[in-house]
């Protein structure tokens, strides 16, 4: 009936309000995670396939937030994105992640994730550069992970951005890739140094016959045009097994270790070195 559909309306302008209140609630909070320190970094173990040597860490933002408790990246980067917030949050993880890496030697590389927002930002190669010089980390040791929608648009730009940071001697891996356009065409193009295989092809190995093809045929690919890989959420040894027979390089995942604050990764490393 007509009461029944105002009924309804009221009640998702109600809901629409509310969603409203909650993100600008968010938000706020969100400008004040930086200035009061309620952001962390932890870090996840990348290990060589062959021989699982550790090789690296990813650095993965948590957010410790007073009353919400601890706030994964995936309930707040979209809307950092959004905001812009992202990029003096990206270049506070860009800075701590280099200056963490730096006091551990022992370790090869650290990977950070790049936003797209961060990257079309005039000047991203410079923040790069800053926090390289300001951190003591040598170039090499820094990873930077982007997504492949990096490279939809303004291609040109893209480029030359990916060409300056090269200059800088950082290397630059596709993540998750297999979920969005990612082509052969594009992996040439932009000279990526490594690709990650998302987890989702990661996670049906052994069971589907369809993941071992799929990832076989990546694999493939990758190393004709010389590109490393990492292949991502790796949780048991039957995946670890495929790949490291399928030639996939690098895996990180829970069968290695969780992402753990920069106190518990330390711990980490000093029991492999040991090992
Ligand atoms: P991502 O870059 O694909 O990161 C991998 C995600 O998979 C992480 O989730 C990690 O905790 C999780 N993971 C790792 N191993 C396993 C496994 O074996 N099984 C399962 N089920 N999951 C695993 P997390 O830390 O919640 O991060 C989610 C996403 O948030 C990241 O996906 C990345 O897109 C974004 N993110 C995280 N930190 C940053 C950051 O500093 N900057 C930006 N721009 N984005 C970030
Ligand atoms: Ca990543
Ligand atoms: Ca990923
Ligand atoms: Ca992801």
């Amino acid at each position: 009936s007509k009461e029944e559909g105002r009924g309804t309306f009221r009640f998702f302008q109600e809901e629409m309000n509310r969603r409203l209140q909650e993100r600008k609630a968010l938000e706020a909070d969100l400008r004040r995670a930086l200035s009061e320190g309620e952001l962390r970094l932890y870090y996840q173990p990348q290990v060589s396939t062959n021989g699982e040597r550790l090789v690296g860490a990813e650095a993965l933002i948590r957010w410790q937030h007073p009353e919400r408790g601890n706030v994964r990246p995936d309930q707040f980067i979209p809307l950092a994105e959004e905001t812009g917030l992202i990029v003096p949050i990206g270049d506070w993880v860009l800075r701590t992640a280099c200056r963490q890496v730096a006091e551990w030697p022992a370790l090869g590389r650290v990977a950070v994730n790049v936003s797209p927002v961060q990257f079309r930002q005039a000047g991203f190669a410079d923040k790069v550069r800053d926090a390289l010089v300001s951190s003591g980390l040598e170039a090499s040791r820094l990873e930077l992970e982007i997504t492949e929608s990096i490279l939809l648009n303004d291609t040109e730009e893209m480029l030359a951005i990916l060409a300056e940071l090269r200059e800088l001697g950082v290397s630059i891996a596709m993540d998750d890739f297999g979920t969005g356009y990612s082509s052969l065409g594009y992996l040439r193009k932009f000279r990526f140094d490594k690709i990650k295989i998302d987890r989702s092809f990661v996670r049906n190995l052994g069971e589907s016959p369809d993941s071992t093809a799929i990832i076989r045929a990546v694999l493939g690919m990758s190393r004709a045009l010389g590109i490393r890989s990492n292949a991502e959420g790796v949780e048991d040894m039957g995946q670890m097994a495929l790949l490291s027979q399928e030639g996939c390089e690098e895996a990180q995942g829970f069968l290695f270790g969780h992402p753990m604050p920069a106190d518990e990764f330390s711990g980490f490393m000093a029991i492999r070195e040991v090992r």
